[in-house]
C-alpha cells in the first residue's frame, strides 16, 4: 500500500528537498509551511512525481492548528506512516540582548511543535503497529555555538525527545530518529551569510569559508538531496532497528 509522509515546513529548503525525495520513492506527501504559494508548491511536486499531495498552512506555534493538520491528513490519506518534524527558524544574538519573543518563537516552533505533532500521530501509528518519526535537528543538537542560545537549547531538547519516543515506540513498531545536518544552503542560511557579511564587513564568499563552514572539516554545504536520501532510508523497513539515534551529516563537524 502507498505510504504517506507528513513533513512540517516542507514548502522551502530542506523540507521541500525531503518531500521530493519521498515523492520520488512513491510516497504520498502532506505538505505544511508558511510560504504563501504552499498549495501550488505541493501540487507541482504531486504532478512532477505522480503522487497524491495535500497542503496545510498550520502554524507550528499553535497546538490546535497542529492537531487539525494531523487530523485532516489522516482523514485524507487514511493514516500517516511517516512524520518528519522539520519546520524551524533561527535567530542569532548575545544572551543579554536576546529578545524574549524570539526565544519563545524558537522554542515553540523548533521544539514544542515536535511534542505536539508526535503526540497527535501516535495513536494512529500505534494502532497500525507502524510508524517512523524523523526529526530534523542539527549539528547544533549535539554541539553548541555562541549567540545561538534558543536554537541550541531547542535542538538539544529534541535530541532528548527523540530518545524518549524511541523507547516508548519500541513495542508498537514506531521508530524515532534525528538527522543532524551541518550547513545546508537554504533561505535560512542565506540570511545568515548576508548578516555575517554585513557584521564583519567582508565578502559573502569569505563569510562562507571562514565563518559559516569554519566548524566543518569538509568545507562544503550539505545537499538537500543527501538529507532526503537519509530520511527515505530511515523510513524504510531496512531501518527498523535504527531508533533513538541522532545521525550527523555534517562534514565532520561533530567528529571534533
Ligand atoms: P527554511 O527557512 O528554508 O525552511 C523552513 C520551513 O519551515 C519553511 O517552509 C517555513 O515556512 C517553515 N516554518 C517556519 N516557521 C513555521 C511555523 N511557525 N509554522 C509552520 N511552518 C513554519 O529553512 P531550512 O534551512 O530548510 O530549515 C529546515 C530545518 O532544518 C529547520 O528545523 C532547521 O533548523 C534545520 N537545519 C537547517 C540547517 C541549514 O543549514 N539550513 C542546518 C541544520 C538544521
Amino acid at each position: 500500500m502507498t505510504k504517506t509522509v507528513l513533513i512540517t515546513g516542507s514548502t522551502s529548503g530542506i523540507g521541500l528537498g525531503m518531500a521530493k525525495s519521498f515523492a520520488k520513492a512513491g510516497y504520498q506527501i502532506a505538505f505544511n509551511g508558511l510560504e504563501k504559494n504552499g498549495l501550488e508548491i505541493s501540487q507541482a511536486v504531486g504532478a512532477e512525481f505522480g503522487v497524491k499531495t495535500s497542503f496545510s498552512p498550520a502554524n507550528m506555534l499553535f497546538p490546535e492548528q497542529i492537531r487539525q493538520m494531523i487530523a485532516d491528513a489522516e482523514q485524507l490519506f487514511g493514516g500517516i506512516d511517516v512524520l518528519v518534524n522539520n519546520a524551524g527558524i533561527q535567530f542569532v544574538s548575545p544572551i543579554d540582548e536576546f529578545p524574549e519573543d524570539k526565544w519563545n518563537a524558537i522554542i515553540g516552533i523548533n521544539m514544542n511543535s515536535v511534542f505536539h505533532t508526535s503526540k497527535a500521530v501516535w495513536k494512529g501509528m500505534k494502532a497500525r503497529k507502524f510508524g517512523r518519526i524523523i526529526n530534523l535537528t542539527s549539528a547544533h543538537a549535539l554541539r553548541a555555538s555562541e549567540f545561538k542560545s534558543a536554537y541550541v537549547t531547542a535542538k538539544h531538547g529534541v535530541t532528548g525527545l527523540t530518545k524518549v519516543l524511541a523507547l516508548e515506540g519500541a513495542e508498537f513498531g514506531i521508530t524515532c530518529n534525528a538527522i543532524c545536518p551541518g550547513y545546508v544552503k537554504t533561505p535560512l542560511v542565506e540570511g545568515q551569510i548576508k548578516d555575517q557579511a554585513t557584521a564583519h564587513n567582508i565578502p559573502e564568499a569569505e563569510v562562507i569559508q571562514k565563518v559559516i563552514l569554519k566548524k566543518q572539516a569538509i568545507k562544503d554545504f550539505v545537499k538537500v538531496e543527501s538529507i532526503g536520501a537519509l530520511a527515505v532510508f530511515l523510513a524504510s523497513d531496512a531501518a527498523n532497528l535504527i531508533t533513538g539515534t541522532s545521525i550527523p551529516i555534517d562534514g565532520g563537524w561533530t567528529a571534533q
